[in-house]
């Protein structure tokens, strides 16, 4: 059987160290195939998993801190596949994704953190983002219309949007994030590194695929070709807000058993550092559980040989 240790090699490894400048071609997209075979990662998944899931009730008990995982990625990096696999074991009552599209017309009536705000978990609680704030400094930078639409004071025109609006953005999500973590918040936040070649290859099955096509849209196209703006929009967002408070993991995502359990090993490590516990039965309420014993044990007794229903 596989141990809870190794769970616990991950995070270090892919973490973005606060304020560093990284080059996303320095990170790798594939597992090197040498510590474990996929069967062992397989196994070592469902350990983690089992594991999160104790953690989840002592997180919902213990009702003072809240978990926001963040997944950011280029499209069919695999992240409803982390949904579905890493939170699977989880009670559904405490976990709450939620998928962020193209901002309604509603939502740009609002500063841009406002429909973030409202999806937050409560405490005891894990939330999912799928694609998440990180949008407004991502194909929001890729695609500036999006922040005209925003209609910003003192923002009419692309050329007002600069390096300067860019270093506000960050600092405000910063600022949001600090607030969360400093009220009980967790913050872990995946960026699964797919590679241009394994994206061509899982379009090409989705096309393929009769239970997979619906997901693929002409759209993605237009994205992948976008592939060197993307990519500097992630770097530049990484080195201005991976904090450690809320760090940033680039994740390998060719190999889609190793994203899952890299992700899984890095939630399960930040949540059992907060030691969460069962609350401890005080004296008073021993005596009050003993008494309540020996009254349902009476009772059993009373009616003995008749149906109890
Ligand atoms: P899949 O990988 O299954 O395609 P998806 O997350 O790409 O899932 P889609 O419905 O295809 O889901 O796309 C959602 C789109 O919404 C993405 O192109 C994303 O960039 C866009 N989006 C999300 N947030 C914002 C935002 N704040 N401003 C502009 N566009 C946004
Ligand atoms: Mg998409």
């Amino acid at each position: 059987m596989a141990d809870t240790s190794k769970l616990l090699e991950y995070a270090k490894k892919f973490i973005v160290e606060e304020d560093h400048k990284i080059s996303l071609k320095d990170y790798d997209t594939d597992y090197d195939h040498k510590q474990l075979t996929k069967e062992e990662g397989e196994n070592l998944l469902k350990l983690g998993v089992e594991k999160l899931s104790e953690l989840q009730g002592k997180l919902y008990v213990s009702n003072r801190y809240s978990v926001l995982i963040v997944i950011q990625a280029m499209d069919a990096a695999g992240k409803d596949s982390i949904v579905k696999h890493v939170m699977s074991g989880l009670n559904p009552q405490g976990v709450n994704v939620h998928s962020f599209k193209v901002p309604t017309s509603l939502e740009l009536k609002h500063d841009f953190l406002w429909r973030h705000y409202l999806a937050l978990p409560a405490r005891g609680e894990f939330g999912i983002f799928n694609r998440s704030h990180y949008e407004n400094v991502l194909v929001t930078k890729v695609h500036p219309e999006f922040i005209l639409a925003e209609n910003l004071p003192g923002i009419e025109k692309k050329e007002d949007i600069n390096q300067s609006f860019w270093n506000r953005r960050y600092k405000e999500i910063n600022r949001f994030e600090k607030t969360l973590s400093d009220n009980g918040t967790i913050i872990l936040k995946f960026f699964l590194h797919v590679s241009k070649k394994e994206q061509k290859k899982r379009f090409l099955e989705r096309m393929d695929d009769p239970a997979k096509n619906w997901k693929f849209s002409y759209a993605d196209l237009k994205e992948r070709a976008l592939w060197k703006e993307y990519r500097k929009a992630y770097e530049e967002m990484f080195e201005n807000t991976s904090k450690s408070h809320a760090p940033w993991f680039i994740v390998p995502a060719d190999d889609k058993w190793f994203t899952r359990l890299v992700v899984a090993g890095i939630i399960y490590e930040h949540l059992e550092k907060l030691n969460l516990a069962y609350p401890t039965i005080s004296d008073e309420q021993k005596a009050v559980f003993a008494k309540a014993k020996q009254e349902l044990t009476n009772e059993i007794k009373e009616t003995n040989g008749v149906a109890e229903n």
